[in-house]
């Protein structure tokens, strides 16, 4: 193949050929990245954009994965998997994480320093660049009550400093979706409160999430948007789907809005259960179901 051979340029950064996603992915499926690369700080992450750029390698960032299919014929050019950057600091009322961070581990730093505001996160298993990304939320909270900066990267390599108002959140949706920026570093401004009533919180969501959520078996989250006036778990049940196999995918029997791997799964059997869902739901109560898990990478060039 054709390909600068940025993993000799690059001998000093944990970089895999042909590697498949699969291996990454909480859902346990997708195909290969030609190169993928774990960038361990800064200066690596921007080098290795610089030089993709340079050859014209197209870049896709990954954090954890767990908002995330790859199709199973992979992604060509370079992946950079986030997840050894990951320092988390905190000073005052705010901490700082790198994008790679686990946001669990940031929300515990945060209630070690008795900071209240990030228990809502307590269990969302995603990186804090991802979480940024997504503005995620759970428990009525959401990353946009907390964000305050963020250090990123713009696809031509400059670093920024986005502050509060140029995030553009919404539902799901942050500007880093708008102009693929690389999330750096991001700061969440927190409140001072008491340890223990922040742990407790924390438990108590926990607990929740583990009684509602099949945490015992691969999946990606909701997968699904929540339909304005409907709650999409509920239709699925309603029509009839929960339950439903589509070669090794099945809709959650504990939770409808989960797709899990029950036995080894292809990208291609949940996108094909994702859209015969979005067929049966369509037919049958004319509501749209706009999928928020993140659909990445190319269709495999053979079927099985
Ligand atoms: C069991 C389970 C429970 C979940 N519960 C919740 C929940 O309660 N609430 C919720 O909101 N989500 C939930 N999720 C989904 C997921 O954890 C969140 O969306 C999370 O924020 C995704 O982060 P990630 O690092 O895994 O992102 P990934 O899946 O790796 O990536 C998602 C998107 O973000 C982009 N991205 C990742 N990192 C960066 C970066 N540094 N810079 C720029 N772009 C980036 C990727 O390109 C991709 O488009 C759940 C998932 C699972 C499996």
């Amino acid at each position: 193949m054709m390909m600068a051979d940025i993993a000799t340029a690059f001998p000093a950064i944990e970089i895999l050929r042909d590697e498949p996603l699969a291996h990454y992915t909480y859902t346990e499926t997708g195909g290969p990245a030609d190169y993928l690369a774990f960038p361990t700080n800064i200066q690596e992450t921007k080098s290795l954009l610089a030089y993709a750029n340079e050859e014209k390698l197209p870049v896709t960032v990954v954090g954890n994965a767990s908002n995330l299919i790859v199709r199973d014929g992979g992604i060509r050019g370079l992946v950079m998997i986030l997840t050894k950057m990951n320092q988390i600091t905190s000073t005052g009322n705010t901490v700082t994480a790198e994008a790679g961070a686990s946001l669990i581990k940031t929300t515990q730093v945060a209630q070690a320093r008795a900071l209240t505001g990030f228990e809502f996160a307590a269990g969302i298993p995603g990186s804090v660049g991802g979480a940024v990304f997504m503005n995620a939320g759970a428990y009525g909270g959401e990353i946009s009550e907390v964000a305050l900066s963020a250090e990123v990267l713009t696809p031509a390599g400059e670093i920024r400093t986005l502050t509060k108002t140029e995030f553009d959140f919404g539902y799901r949706h942050s500007s880093i979706q708008d102009y693929d920026d690389i999330v750096l570093t991001a700061t969440f401004a927190l409140t001072p409160g008491d340890g223990e009533a922040i742990q407790a919180t924390m438990d108590d969501l926990n607990a929740r999430r583990a009684a509602k959520q099949p945490l015992e078996l691969p999946s990606c989250g909701s997968v699904f948007k929540r339909p304005e006036g409907h709650y999409t778990g509920q239709l699925i049940q309603e029509a009839g789907l929960q339950g439903l196999k589509w070669g090794g995918a099945q809709v959650s029997t504990k939770h409808a809005g989960f797709i899990v791997n029950i036995d080894h799964a292809t990208a291609t059997d949940y996108l094909e259960l994702i859209h015969h869902i979005q067929a049966v739901i369509w037919e049958k109560d004319q509501v749209h179901l706009e999928t928020e898990v993140r659909i990445i990478g190319e269709e495999p060039t053979t079927t099985a």
